[in-house]
């Protein structure tokens, strides 16, 4: 269990929270909700974007890859 990791939304940057009784992430935000195999499509996703002009998706990128890598290790 890693319900003390806090992810965020890759759609709007909300945070979300871990919901064990349906075993998905909502976002605390807009509603969203991620499986854990939703989110990590999300995340690659994300990494594949190579959008020079916008400096602060890349740093939020970064952020998500340092929560994942973080996370597995923690497996
Ligand atoms: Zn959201």
């Amino acid at each position: 269990m890693e319900e003390n990791i806090t992810p965020y939304c890759t759609e709007c940057g909300g945070k979300l929270k871990w919901d064990a009784k349906f075993r998905h992430y909502s976002c605390q935000s807009c509603g969203l909700t991620y499986t854990e195999a939703e989110l990590s499509r999300a995340l690659e996703k994300l990494y594949d974007r190579d959008d020079d002009e916008d400096e602060k998706r890349k740093q939020r990128n970064q952020d998500y890859l340092d929560w994942w890598t973080s996370s597995k290790k923690k497996k």
